[in-house]
């Protein structure tokens, strides 16, 4: 039975896909998923887009601002130059060194003078480190510093002053004054407009680094300003010493920095991944640059995406752990409910499972536990009724083997056992015997006392018959007051003296009818079965002939073969 319970509820056991609790997760999963992926996705691009935006904001204010104030220094420092290059002293003196019929005495002083003059304007002006009054082919004639001045001017000069722009040359280490300067220069005219000379000056850049540093916030990692040849002219790094550096800048140029408003990334000149803007100086060919390192640029963006993947992995778990408790929550009552089932399937009754709440779930127990006490009662029904049936079988069977008035076997069954016990001696060749015994004038006993009276002696009778008996003996009813005794095992011996035990017994027997004593006599033939016997008949016709014969010889006697 256990072995076809576990069969009947092998077919129940659900698992994998199949099972409620997995599809409970996947479902429930995948309601997280997509929307909160989709919302994190959108959201992520949304702020990644403003992100960029402020990026480029933050680059394009700085750049311009600081653009429109290296502009306005540059042209402040041009302007002065053009103060002071048209200045009376200045034109004047220069007409006189240059004049071929001043004595070299007047030039001496004129050269005195204007040295006089641009010394007075280097101390005021602490951005000129040196000015210096060069001719018109390039000579240098008189400088507020070194008696043998040097001046880098542009290889364009002249023609820049044709074209009367500026003259600006390229930033370069000054190594007698130490520092890094820039020339610029103008022209000096005569009170009749003629070009005379220029006025240089090696302006310090130590300002414009100071312009720089400033606005460098602190999210823009580095300012710095180069020429049109990517000449770094200064720089908001404070590791930038001046005197090495001077080109690094024309990577950034090569690296197509944007000079409109979007920020490009590159590697800068100091081999970061950065990203940076251009704006142009107006008043020159110098451009400022602003870059931001890229990873601290993006950090916020990466650290977006991070939360954003974080914020799905959390929500994917708690609603995994909550969809695995609901499944759970579900599926174990089902469980305990179609085990249970496979219990009953298999004839366990026994069953009855605690039902909790009042879900679905809980209706299902109560119903099934309604059905299995059903199913107990019906069979318990179906038990008793079977048990009735059999004792009714029992007794349907005693009754049809049993003589109704003395209660002993009737002539039919009496038979049957004759007939085994011909069929065992006829196998096994044991012999046994049959009794034929008749009560000797019974018909005088109803004649004289009733038919009533005549019942008690027979019953009476057959109950001293049965008692003289072996329990292996058989006793029956032949019929009206004569008797059949069957003697298994049982040769003519012995059958003669139980034939003869069985007369003395019933003669010893005392009946009374209303105080009137009386006794009865029988008569008993005996038969044994022969090895030639073919049927039961022959020996109970021997047996039948043998009570005649003791009928005829006086009765109350016992005749055998
Ligand atoms: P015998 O010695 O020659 O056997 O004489 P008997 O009177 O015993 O034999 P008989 O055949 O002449 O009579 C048998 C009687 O038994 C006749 C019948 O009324 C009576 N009898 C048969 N069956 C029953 C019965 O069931 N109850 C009663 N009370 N009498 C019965
Ligand atoms: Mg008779
Ligand atoms: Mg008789």
């Amino acid at each position: 039975m256990g072995t076809d319970g576990q069969q009947n509820t092998s077919f129940i056991q659900v698992s994998g896909l199949q099972s409620i609790k997995t599809k409970i997760i996947f479902f429930a999963l995948l309601a997280t998923i997509i929307p909160s992926l989709t919302l994190g996705a959108l959201s992520y691009a949304q702020n990644r887009k403003l992100l960029h935006n402020k990026i480029a904001n933050e680059l394009y204010n700085t750049t311009t601002q600081t653009a429109g104030e290296v502009d306005f220094w540059l042209k402040a420092r041009l302007y002065d130059l053009k103060v002071f290059s048209s200045s009376y002293i200045v034109s004047e003196n220069l007409q006189r060194i240059l004049g071929k019929q001043q004595d070299n005495i007047e030039r001496l002083v004129a050269l005195d003078r204007v040295k006089a003059y641009l010394q007075s304007v280097r101390q005021k002006f602490t951005d000129y480190r040196e000015l210096i009054l060069v001719n018109m082919i390039g000579e240098s004639l008189v400088s507020s510093g070194t008696e043998t001045p040097v001046v880098n001017l542009p290889d364009q000069w002249f023609q820049q002053l044709e074209e009367g722009k500026p003259v600006i040359g390229t930033p370069y280490w000054d190594p007698t004054l130490k520092r890094r300067v820039v020339v610029l220069a103008e022209e000096i005219k005569s009170p009749d407009n003629k070009r005379l000379g220029i006025l240089a000056t090696k302006t310090d850049l130590a300002s414009l680094v100071n312009i720089l540093r400033r606005k460098a916030s602190k999210s823009t990692d580095e300012i710095y300003l180069t020429d049109a040849r990517g000449t770094l002219i200064a720089t908001s790094a404070p590791d930038f010493d001046g005197s090495s550096r001077s080109d690094l800048a024309a990577k950034t140029l090569a690296a197509g920095v944007d000079f409109s408003r979007l920020p490009v990334e590159y590697d800068s000149h100091r081999d970061q991944k950065v990203v940076g803007l251009g704006a142009m100086v107006p008043s020159s060919d110098w451009a400022v640059v602003a870059e931001m390192e890229k990873s601290g640029a993006y950090a916020d963006i990466v650290r977006l995406g991070t939360w954003t993947v974080v914020l799905v992995c959390v929500l994917l778990m708690a609603m995994g752990l909550f969809a695995y408790l609901l499944g759970h929550s579900i599926v174990k009552p089902l469980q305990r409910l179609s085990g249970e089932a496979g219990k009953v399937a298999s004839g366990d009754l026994e069953v009855d499972l605690p039902v909790h709440g009042n879900s679905e779930v809980s209706y299902l127990t109560q119903v099934f536990n309604h059905m299995v006490a059903s199913l107990r009662r019906g069979r318990e029904e179906i038990s008793q009724a079977h048990e009735a049936l059999i004792e009714k079988n029992r007794e349907l069977h005693r009754l049809s083997i049993t003589d109704s008035l003395t209660g002993i076997f009737n002539r039919k069954h009496v038979m049957d056992l004759f007939d085994m016990e011909f069929i065992r001696t006829q196998r096994y060749g044991t012999p046994f015997s049959v009794l034929i015994a008749d009560l000797d004038h019974f018909k005088s006993v109803n004649d004289t006392y009733g038919h009533l009276a005549g019942d008690s002696v027979l019953r009476s009778i057959a109950k001293a018959m049965v008692e003289s008996v072996r329990a292996c003996d058989h006793v029956g009813r032949y019929g009206g007051e004569e008797f059949v005794v069957v003697l298994p095992n049982t040769a003519i011996d012995g059958a003669m003296d139980m034939a003869e035990r069985i007369r003395q017994t019933i003669r010893r027997v005392k009946f009374n009818n209303d105080g009137e004593e009386f006794s009865m006599t029988l008569s008993v033939g005996v038969a044994v079965c022969h090895d030639d016997d073919n049927s039961v008949e022959a020996i109970l016709k021997r047996a039948d002939d043998a009570l005649y014969r003791a009928k005829a010889n006086g009765r109350d006697q016992v005749i055998g073969p």
